[in-house]
């Protein structure tokens, strides 16, 4: 694998150009390409568990790196997530039940005229969910979970993205149910990426095919989910092949005060429904990932109360973390999705979304 060439314009050069790692995908290249020397240098990886792997006829002709990649980086099998750890979104999560899980769980009756869509977009503002459904819908099915963003793909690896697309498609065939979770799809699939440097096209061509193929296959235990904070990028193409697009927003008042339970659920806390209230009160606007942000900065209250005795205060010494701290955090951690932005989705949403 070959790190980004900063000489070679590619899809991924409009975004930062510096890996934000603090997304859950773990596909980051630098590392990669590290594992990947390592590899090389101890004769193909001494994971016993990638012997199962690369044994199998139908990966036989793909790179041992690549498939050691996909296995170690873009797939995880353990992660319980439930419906009820996202907060709001329910008209998306009962969609998502209808259309996958169900369909996953009882594949002799989602037949026919029943087959679910195999290509599902999920699309809002960043933050707002989006991965956390991903492991959510293959937890839920029991399925084995890719999660690759494409960004990544597009300006990382240049002149090796195609090659790992389809790698990554067969290992999810031979992972059956698979959930392939695609973050900034619209990096792939840009309508703009005809214009752009070669290897992202062939990239993009690849996955289309992939994508064909997983949509013809009806009674393969498959689904791509496609993520974007930028649908108005996508091209026809791209949305046919989305059969279900789901708009991901913000989250509503009663859902930001469930987010903030759930986090301070193991915190010592004196917020109480007043207190959620407030706070509610404070964060319109505010995403999931800002209210995550705004809890981290509020429990950290008590702490820098404590000051320098912080080596030695016993636990239960320290005061709960309270409105205040909310308050004084609501100053520092601003809301990052801009009211603008807001219109283009529900623009997007009324045009191409898929929800009642
Ligand atoms: P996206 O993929 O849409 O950018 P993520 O799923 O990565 O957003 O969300 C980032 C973090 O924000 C999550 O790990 C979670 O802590 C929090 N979060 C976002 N939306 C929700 C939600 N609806 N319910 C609970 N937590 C959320």
């Amino acid at each position: 694998p070959s790190p980004q060439n900063p000489n070679i314009p590619s899809i991924g050069s409009r975004k930062p150009s510096v890996p934000d790692l603090s997304k859950k995908s773990s596909f980051t290249g630098p590392a990669i390409v590290k594992k990947a020397m390592e590899m090389d240098n101890s004769g193909g990886g001494k994971d016993e568990n990638l012997s199962g792997l690369r044994a199998e006829p139908s990966l036989k002709h793909f790179d041992e790196n690549i498939i050691s990649l996909i296995e170690s980086e873009i797939m995880s099998i353990n992660t319980e997530i439930g419906w009820n750890d996202v907060a709001g979104l329910d008209g998306a999560k009962k969609a998502l039940r209808e259309i996958v899980v169900l369909p996953f769980k009882r594949p002799d009756v989602f037949t026919g005229i029943r087959a679910p869509p195999k290509g599902v977009l999920l699309f809002g503002p960043p933050g707002t969910g989006k991965t956390m459904i991903g492991r959510c819908v293959a937890s839920q099915c029991r399925a084995t979970f890719f999660n690759i963003s494409a960004s990544s793909l597009t300006s990382k690896w240049v002149g090796e993205g195609e090659k790992l697309v389809r790698a990554l498609f067969a290992v999810a065939r031979l992972k059956l149910p698979s959930v392939i979770f695609i973050d900034e799809v619209d990096s792939l699939l840009s309508s703009r990426s005809e214009s752009e440097h070669e290897s992202s096209r062939r990239i993009k061509t690849e996955f289309l095919v992939q994508l064909d193929g997983v949509n013809t296959a009806s009674d393969e235990r498959l689904l791509v989910l496609g993520a974007t904070n930028r649908p108005q990028e996508l091209d026809e193409a791209a949305r046919r092949r989305f059969q279900k697009r789901l708009y991901i927003a913000l989250p509503e008042s009663e859902s930001r005060t469930k987010i903030v339970e759930n986090l301070l659920r193991d915190t010592k806390n004196s917020i109480d429904s007043r207190c959620l209230e407030k706070i509610s009160e404070l964060t319109m606007g505010y995403s999931g990932a800002d209210m995550r942000q705004l809890c981290t900065e509020a429990a950290m209250g008590p702490i820098r109360d404590v000051g320098d005795d912080i080596e030695t205060i016993p636990k239960d010494d320290i005061r709960s973390v309270n409105l205040s701290d909310f308050i004084a955090a609501t100053r520092v951690v601003r809301p990052t999705v801009d009211d603008s932005q807001l219109d283009a989705y529900s623009l997007w949403d009324r045009k191409f979304g898929c929800l009642p």
